[in-house]
């Protein structure tokens, strides 16, 4: 038996541990500090009512015979489908049923996409960004060229001619930076891709809480189709985190060595995946309504306006940031040269707040720091206060 060596080489992630271990160690130590956690990256709102209604009917009618339904199509059920070409045909993307795949998870797509491509393939992957993509390459046994973030561009690194990528994993809105691409960046990308022969999975989390006039999906750059696959998720669009379900759109003009990329997916789910409880599809399919957007809607404009309230505050404190609109996250350097944990550490003694030190999602993010928006409206007014007390 040999095991898979290219876990050896995966980097250990303490980062959520640390920061959880260093946050109790304060607390007990300091058992009156009242902490404020601006580090969460979970949605923190209820489920939108009309999502809950439609999952207590379709549990009813998984109760009566009449109704009751075993496994599910393992694609999705054609009216979540159906709901998911609605939301695209409101883009300006028309899609077809055999190209829209139903599944539990953004993060569970993102890293399984990499059965249908040849292991040992270059994947270029911006730096920083969700571990995830670096994690599932390393394990596939992929080369990674890592995409440099940086003050200078904004944190949206562009395409390196010299790098023969096969795959281009993007995020945009990016975590943990909140750096959105612009429709000009993005068809910089899309031809680096078409020329490359390469792939871009294009992972659009946090699409819902692009407000500027800014793509949110790939399909709105020209050609895309024949060189992208994208990723969506319920997540932080209606508040999914804990209930599980997204998408995955595989064009069926994506085509590499004759084979239709769109095929091989659905041969890979069908073989390793047997669908999202019919009850969760019923749930998602009101989150595409109009009535369920509309409430999720407000959900994430709740978070908007956090946002823009700690990206206001750093403007005051004349910190450089990214995000802060168009994400729920924000980026910024951290004051008077200070490392992203020896920030970390002054902010949660000096303040008691906690934040997400920039190190822990790649090289390029030391000396940088993360704050959430996902929270209570009134901590975090007052943990900013607090951070514009001591710097
Ligand atoms: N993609 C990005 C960029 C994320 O930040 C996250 C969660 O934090 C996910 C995907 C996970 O999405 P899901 O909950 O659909 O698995």
């Amino acid at each position: 038996m040999k095991i898979n060596e290219n876990f050896k080489a995966l980097g250990v992630n303490y980062l959520f541990h640390d920061i959880s271990q260093k946050v109790k160690a304060y607390a007990e130590s300091h058992p009156n500090a009242e902490i404020i956690r601006m580090g969460i990256g979970d949605v923190t709102l209820p489920l939108a009512p009309a999502v809950v209604r439609a999952m207590e009917n379709a549990a009813a009618e998984m109760g009566r015979a009449e109704t009751f339904r075993g496994y599910g199509e393992y694609h999705g059920y054609d009216f979540l489908r159906d709901a998911i070409i609605g939301y695209y045909a409101k883009k300006g993307v028309t899609l077809t049923r055999d190209e829209v795949f139903v599944s539990d998870g953004a993060k569970s797509d993102a890293a399984n996409i990499l059965d249908i491509f040849a292991g040992g393939s270059t994947a270029v992957i911006p730096n920083p960004v969700y571990p995830v993509y670096v994690d599932t390459c390393v394990m596939a046994g992929n080369t990674i060229v890592y995409a440099h973030g940086n003050e200078e561009n904004n944190f949206l690194p562009m395409p390196d001619e010299s790098v023969n990528a096969d795959i281009i994993y993007l995020c945009s809105p990016n975590n943990p930076t909140g750096a959105a691409y612009s429709k000009a960046q993005l068809e910089k990308w899309v031809d680096y891709a078409v020329e490359k022969d390469a792939v871009i999975l294009y992972d659009s989390a946090y699409e819902a809480f692009v407000t500027d006039d800014l793509p949110t999906s790939i399909f709105q750059i020209k050609n895309a189709e024949k060189c992208a696959i994208e990723i969506g998720s319920l997540s932080k669009t209606a508040g999914f985190t804990g209930v599980r379900c997204a998408y995955t759109i595989v064009p069926s003009a994506l085509i590499r060595e004759d084979i239709a990329l769109s095929k091989m997916w659905s041969r890979r789910q069908a073989t390793k995946f047997n669908a999202v409880p019919y009850i969760i599809q019923r749930g998602a399919e009101a989150a595409f309504s109009d009535e369920g957007y509309a409430e999720s809607r407000a959900n994430v404009e709740y978070y908007l306006e956090n946002a823009k309230i700690i990206a206001d505050a750093l403007k005051k404190m004349g910190i450089w940031y990214t995000g802060g609109r168009n994400s729920p996250y924000i980026w910024f350097k951290c004051p008077h040269g200070l490392s992203s944990w020896g920030f970390f550490e002054t902010l949660l003694e000096k303040a008691n707040v906690v934040g997400t030190p920039g190190a822990g999602f790649g090289a390029e993010g030391e000396g940088f720091f993360r704050l959430s928006a996902f929270g209570d409206r009134k901590k975090i007014v007052l943990g900013m206060e607090r951070i514009f007390d001591i710097f």
